[in-house]
């Protein structure tokens, strides 16, 4: 058998942080091998393709990919500009994918089923940490390696229409008439909504950009119907701060979707969770339970699902993660990132120390990473991936200087995540020494089809409290 130190660093994932974890590897000298379930660099970016993301070029571009894309004479976009999912896969992903130092390393249609120890089930622990991981893909090939960073996101995985976290009654009866976060409803899926009923079920910003979209949809088709459910009895957090909020585009998406709920262009639902679906004619009828226990139907085409995504932790199963079981992000990170506790989304930049996992050896990083948490920036993803590179070329110094150079947005998010309370994100600071800062996204399953500008405030020091929301 290979010896762990022959191996390569299996990557499963090329996002924009798989990726990113292979140009830092490479810059590391240590050997790797990217395993991509899709056929192209940004599979799943590429599936939201038509939303225009809000952090600006120069947030989204990893250092490691950028020296490597400027070694091969790419043109770098209007840094300040801000990009499509299409153009971020396009622009920057491809690109990136096909320089010559990470080009031979990355395998499509390889989709990781299962990864656990050579010989080693999750029970037995002598020798683990020196046994090499046993990586299973879909089509039975299996792949050795000597560490595993799992940059595989949580796009193909999100969450269902139950209030309670269980697929409603009847949900897998209605797939048809189900719909994944974020469609391109004015783009190539505008046949299954014109002048169809859609109910949009979820108070963030991707069911905002959705409604939106189904608004403009509506006044160019006549018979599009659009009703908009949430759990709260109030879509204020929604709405946001308008005039008031300091970004300023997200103030007026929430503006613009209090318009057309005022009009009556959109019908609003509050106090809603869906209890049971049920295929009826060629419509979905949909069984509401209120909070006091009255139920009452309502029948629609089509239902958009923006209820948010979760971590697929089924192909580490054999590993020994400790997940914190509130988000299934590490227990060391996810209290910088729990929405329960933190209705700002600024986070505190981290490394290897907060994603490392009892399994020597495994990290899961970017998307995946924040397990439930909402607001992950793949800026936030490029320095973990930063960190844990470091950590497996040995360099512990570099791997625990984490940095991050992110402007404060001195606002709280509207974290779709109702139960939170506004001001607790004032509470007391996580334990950890930040030396930089994340950038409130606001976001809940996906993000703003309109572009956000960022404010910036002076950095804090280094420090104090995450909670950027509590600046004054
Ligand atoms: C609509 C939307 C807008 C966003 N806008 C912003 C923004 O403005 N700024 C920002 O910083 N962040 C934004 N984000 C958040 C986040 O940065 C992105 O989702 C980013 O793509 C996450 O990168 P990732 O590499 O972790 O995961 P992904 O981009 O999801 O990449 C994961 C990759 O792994 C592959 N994969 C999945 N499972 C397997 C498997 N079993 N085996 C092999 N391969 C697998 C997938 O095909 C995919 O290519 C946005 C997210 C969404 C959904």
């Amino acid at each position: 058998m290979s010896t762990l130190n022959d191996l390569p660093v299996v990557v499963v994932g090329a996002g924009p942080v798989g990726l990113a974890a292979a140009a830092h590897l490479h810059e590391r000298g240590l050997p790797f091998t990217v395993l991509e379930a899709g056929d192209v660099p940004g599979a799943a970016v590429r599936q939201w393709g038509h939303v225009r993301v809000f952090s600006p070029w120069r947030y989204n571009i990893d250092p490691a990919a950028r020296r490597l894309l400027d070694d091969a004479g790419w043109v770098a976009p209007d840094l300040e500009a801000l990009p499509t999912g299409a153009e971020l896969a396009g622009d920057y992903l491809q690109p990136l994918a096909e320089v010559p130092q990470l080009k031979p390393h990355l395998r499509y249609g390889a989709r990781v089923e299962a990864i656990s120890r050579v010989g080693l089930d999750r029970l037995r622990t002598a020798g683990r940490d020196t046994t090499p991981f046993l990586i299973r893909l879909a089509d039975g090939q299996e792949v050795l390696a000597r560490a595993v960073i799992d940059a595989s996101g949580t796009w193909g995985t999100p969450n269902v229409l139950g209030a309670s976290g269980l697929p409603a009654r009847g949900e897998a009866d209605v797939a048809a008439h189900l719909e994944h976060a974020l469609p391109d409803v004015l783009g190539v899926d505008r046949d299954r909504f014109a002048g169809r009923h859609t109910l949009v079920v979820g108070a963030g910003h991707s069911a905002a950009n959705t409604l939106l979209s189904l608004a403009d949809l509506a006044a160019e088709h006549p018979g599009t119907a659009v009703t908009w459910a949430i759990r709260t009895t109030s879509p204020a957090r929604t709405y946001g701060g308008g005039d008031a909020d300091a970004l300023p585009a997200r103030g007026a998406l929430g503006s613009r979707l209090r318009a057309h709920v005022d009009a009556g262009r959109i019908r609003l639902l509050t106090g809603f969770s869906v209890h049971a679906l049920t295929p009826t004619d060629g419509r979905v009828t949909v069984l509401v339970r209120h909070a006091d226990g009255s139920e009452e139907q309502t029948s629609v085409d089509r239902i958009v699902a923006a209820t948010g995504f979760r971590p697929d932790h089924s192909i580490a199963a054999e590993l020994r993660l400790d997940l914190d079981p509130v988000l299934g992000a590490t227990r060391a990170l996810a209290p910088l990132i729990d929405p329960n506790e933190h209705s700002c989304g600024t986070v505190p930049p981290h490394g290897v120390n907060e994603l490392t996992h009892p399994e020597v050896g495994y990290y899961a990083v970017g998307m995946k990473s924040y397990g439930r948490a909402p607001t992950f920036l793949m800026a936030t993803g490029y320095e973990q991936v930063r960190s844990v590179a470091a950590a497996l070329a040995g360099d512990w110094a570099a791997a625990r200087d984490v940095q991050l150079d992110l402007p404060e947005t001195g606002v709280c998010n509207s974290n779709p995540d109702e139960s939170a309370n506004a001001d607790s994100c004032c509470g007391p600071a996580p334990a950890v020494q930040s030396s930089g800062r994340g950038l409130a996204t606001g976001i809940s399953g996906g993000l703003l089809a309109a572009p956000l500008s960022l404010l910036t405030l002076d950095a804090a020091p280094a420090d104090t409290q995450t909670g950027g929301c509590c600046a004054s």
